[in-house]
């Protein structure tokens, strides 16, 4: 199974659709052995995203001691939702947080950033599912949120975007519809404020919709082992 080439595969669908900027395809490796990630990298992958920071740290820390140079040209993304406990080990080890679901983690990830000199990238993870399991903010509690958000962004701790995730339901009207409200509310709020959305079963339409950040596992590594 060649990693790489499914990665250029459907990185190339993706800008088959001329998207306004060029989008970056994080290929999502949680669940993949070290092996996988390994090869991935030896193929030209450079973005990373996964959601179990422990796993994370055991397979990139081992890949970084095998080859040195990994270690400047992999960007981590770090794809769940971010639990207090975990900004710890977040900062300095992952560029990227897509699951920032309140005002409170991002001002300990704000804190942890500076403290250790280290930069972050955060996306705000809103909730335009309506389904309460979900994690993020809803658009209403954003715009209460949005100054306290600005004074927050720094050089160490910077505003990237929105991430969003498409209905558990996974059915196509109501993701367009997700898709279509979070493009929307980028538009009225920042054109500078990127998107973080899209997986393997629908990164098309999220590209359609402006997303800048595809985050897709599955069809380039295959079925997880659980
Ligand atoms: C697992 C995961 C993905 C990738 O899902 P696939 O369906 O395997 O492409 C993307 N985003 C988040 C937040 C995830 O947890």
């Amino acid at each position: 199974m060649e990693y790489g080439t499914k990665y250029k595969e459907i990185l190339a669908e993706i800008r088959s659709l001329s998207p306004a900027t060029d989008p970056i395809l994080i290929a999502v490796s949680k669940k993949q052995p070290y092996e996988v990630i390994k090869q991935a990298y030896n193929e030209g992958i450079r973005h990373f995203g996964e959601n179990y920071i422990q796993e994370a740290v055991e397979k990139f820390s081992k890949l970084f001691s095998e080859i040195p140079e990994s270690k400047e040209q992999i960007k981590l993304h770090h794809i769940g939702p971010l639990q207090s406990g975990n900004i710890k080990k977040v900062v300095g080890f992952f560029q990227y947080v897509h699951g920032v679901g309140s005002l409170s983690a991002l001002k300990e990830l704000k804190k942890r950033a500076e403290k250790e000199r280290q930069k972050i990238y955060f996306f705000i993870q809103l909730n335009l599912t309506n389904e309460s399991q979900k994690n993020g903010i809803d658009p209403t509690e954003f715009l209460e949120l949005k100054d306290s958000i600005r004074d927050i962004n720094s050089e160490l701790c910077q505003w990237e975007g929105f991430m969003v995730m498409g209905p558990s339901s996974g059915e196509a009207k109501e993701t367009e519809r997700v898709f279509e409200s979070a493009s929307n509310l980028r538009n009225s709020f920042s054109p500078k404020v990127k998107l973080s959305m899209g997986m393997s079963g629908d990164y098309l339409m999220a590209t359609r919709y402006g997303s800048d950040y595809l985050r897709v596992g599955s069809l380039i590594f295959g079925e997880r082992n659980i």
